[in-house]
């Protein structure tokens, strides 16, 4: 088609055929404020992470109606230079990066050198500033993009003040989007709550319609972040939190997690920071679903704030524009590391020497007890084979377990009813164990312990369970898994990435006892499963665990088929309730809780034990002390 034939049409009678134009500044504004902001709470984050960036120490965020009305947000931070305030408000101008390479390293949480003119095209919008090391301070206004034509003086202390009014006045389409003024402040709420976990070191206060509603100190240590955490997630948070702090080369991972019997009925609870920045990834909640996969109650979700730092060019942050999501460089890696440092800080949850609750009682001996004390206390004295004494796969002696009443505990009463032999360089000797010593059996369901803080209640069954289910998994671990061969060798169609998967992870299937080969581009073949998943439809377990491989790069999946599967013989094979325990079988199982891995829980997540200290009981009683 050449020059002349296009002049030939005519545009009214060809309306398809349209012509090419530049957006005005105004609306290529509109357009990218349609993606980074999508209501007041989205106006709050984007101030905050400016007001962060600034190097703020303290930030006062004042919302009026919802943020509908206004936001206004005031920061100590380096302030804005006079001859930058227009350009501040201008699209992709930023002062955080200059060079491509800067984009593959950044360390700040803004970077995009949108937000400023987005917002302002949609608000009335009043930035004023005075710039660190400046002695006057200016303001700038816009009126949903027209912009002042000049900054005028104001008086304003070093740092800065962002004024957001009438959001969407000239948007109505948006406007009609947002929801009650209690929704929305609800969202900024949370919005200020993620950069209050994010920043302890940071003041701040929260008003709503001229109520304060969050008033946060900054702290620099550990205390003062607790504190913070506790205003913010709650106190019984605090109180069924674990510290974690695991350290590779290049990871770091620090936080706090729940124990798995405070989970949640949504996933609300939920902090993960990358370099500072909150983010929301698969592949993050992928690894910590994994990790609490065997001890959290079907359905239920775990509560945690945790920060992983990582060097800034492994991870890329330009990815999304609200900046939710990032994506690792090394993803697989980290994947696994987060997946191990949560698992590991999950298994070590058990009852510890020392935790007492008060923290004043020193240990002391009780008398009645004193005898006991001498009595052989590891798990390790009944559990021959878990460690490889017997050259026989110990996993074929536990299978019959199922059928076995709890012998073990019989068994350990009939050791214990011969002269105990003291041990001479037991750490434990003439200390109160953490779970003490038992005292009776109630209604065949608990046992009634008493250690030096008060009361230990145990429900018998949940805890052998877990104790019989960490048992046989060790043992499983350490066995060869059985297989049994198909009757007739299954072939399934798969994707050639699967294909090569399948490849690639031949170790890893035959470690757990499958026989999965690739025999053609996309055909694979399962030859071979564990006995012990023989009634289980494999197919769909192995394509599972291969969209699993594609995505995360890992799977957990046929490790908790198998789990699942031992978890319900561990829990035909533990006490039944109003099975009687002889107080040295009560106090065998509460030596076992103490050396069994994840064992404040039980295979469904349910706590196994608790304790009443003795100012608790006090208080039942109206007793002072
Ligand atoms: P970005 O944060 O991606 O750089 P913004 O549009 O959010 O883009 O901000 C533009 C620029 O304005 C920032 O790069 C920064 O230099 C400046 N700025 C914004 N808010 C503040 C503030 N509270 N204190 C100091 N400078 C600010
Ligand atoms: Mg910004």
């Amino acid at each position: 088609m050449d020059a002349e034939d296009t002049l030939l049409i005519d545009p009214a009678t060809q309306p398809d055929t349209r012509r090419i134009q530049l957006l005005s500044t105004q609306l290529s504004n509109q357009i990218a404020a349609g993606e980074v902001v999508e209501r007041p709470a989205s106006v709050v984050k984007e101030l905050l992470e400016n007001s962060i960036d600034a190097g703020a120490t303290r930030i006062e965020i004042d919302v009026e109606q919802g943020g509908m009305r206004q936001i206004k947000i005031l920061d100590d931070g380096c302030g804005v230079h006079h001859d930058d305030l227009v350009l501040a408000l201008s699209r992709h101008a930023t002062s955080k990066i200059v060079t491509q390479d800067d984009l593959g390293q950044i360390a700040t949480l803004g970077f995009r050198g949108e937000a400023l003119p987005s917002i302002a095209s949609v608000s009335r919008m009043t930035l004023s500033s005075c710039a660190k090391g400046e002695n006057k301070a200016w303001s700038f206004s816009g009126d949903g993009g027209d912009t002042q034509s000049a900054p005028v003086p104001v008086a304003h202390p070093v740092g800065t003040t962002l004024e957001v009014r009438d959001l969407f006045f000239n948007t109505p389409a948006r406007r009609k989007f947002l929801r009650t003024e209690k929704t929305e402040f609800g969202k900024i709420e949370e919005v200020v709550k993620r950069i209050a976990l994010s920043r302890a070191d940071v003041a701040l206060r929260l008003r709503h319609n001229r109520r304060v509603v969050l008033d946060l100190k900054a702290g620099h240590n550990e205390p003062a972040y607790l504190q913070r955490i506790a205003a913010l997630c709650g106190q019984s948070f605090v109180d069924n939190a674990r510290s974690l702090d695991f350290d590779t080369m290049d990871l770091s991972l620090s936080g706090w997690i729940a124990e798995p019997t405070f989970s949640r009925s949504q996933a609300d609870m939920q902090y993960f920071f990358v370099n500072g920045r909150i983010i929301r990834d698969k592949l993050v909640t992928h690894a910590v679903r994994q990790a609490y996969r065997d001890v959290l109650y079907h359905g239920r979700h775990p509560a945690y704030v945790l920060f992983l730092e990582l060097p800034v060019d492994q991870v890329d942050v330009n990815v999304h524009p609200t900046k939710h999501e990032v994506r690792f460089r090394e993803s697989r890696q980290v994947h696994d590391f987060l997946f191990r440092a949560i698992h590991k800080a999950l298994a070590d949850l058990r009852p510890e020497t020392g935790e007492s609750k008060e923290g004043s009682n020193e240990p002391q001996m009780i008398p009645a007890m004193a005898a006991q004390s001498a009595l052989p206390m590891s798990a390790r004295d009944y559990t021959p084979s878990s460690h490889g004494q017997s050259s026989a796969p110990s996993w074929q002696a536990r299978e019959s377990l199922p059928n076995n009443d709890a012998g073990s505990y019989a068994d350990l009463a009939q050791k214990f009813s011969q002269p105990a032999s003291p041990l001479p360089d037991s750490p434990e000797e003439g200390q109160i164990p953490p779970l003490g010593y038992a005292l009776a059996q109630l209604h065949g369901i608990y046992i009634l312990a008493q250690n030096s803080n008060g009361l230990i209640v145990v429900d018998m069954h949940a805890a052998h369970e877990r104790i019989t289910y960490e048992r046989m998994k060790t043992s499983h671990q350490s066995g060869k898994i059985r297989s049994q061969p198909l009757l007739v060798p299954m072939s399934l169609e798969v994707s050639e990435k699967e294909a090569q998967l399948v490849e690639a992870s031949n170790e890893m299937f035959a470690e757990l006892g499958f026989d999965v080969q690739r025999l053609a581009e996309t055909t694979v073949v399962i030859r071979e499963v564990p006995t012990l998943l023989a009634d289980v439809d494999v197919e769909s377990l192995v394509r599972d665990v291969l969209a699993d491989l594609v995505v995360y790069g890992d799977s957990q999946r046929l490790q908790a088929h198998i789990d699942a599967v031992l978890s319900s013989m561990a829990c035909h094979g533990s006490v039944r309730a109003n099975r009687h325990l002889t107080l040295p079988e009560m106090n065998a199982l509460l030596r076992d809780m103490e050396h069994t891995e994840r064992s404040g829980q039980c295979n469904h997540g349910r706590p196994t034990w608790t304790e009443m200290n003795m100012s608790e009981l006090d208080k039942l009683f109206l007793r002072g002390r």
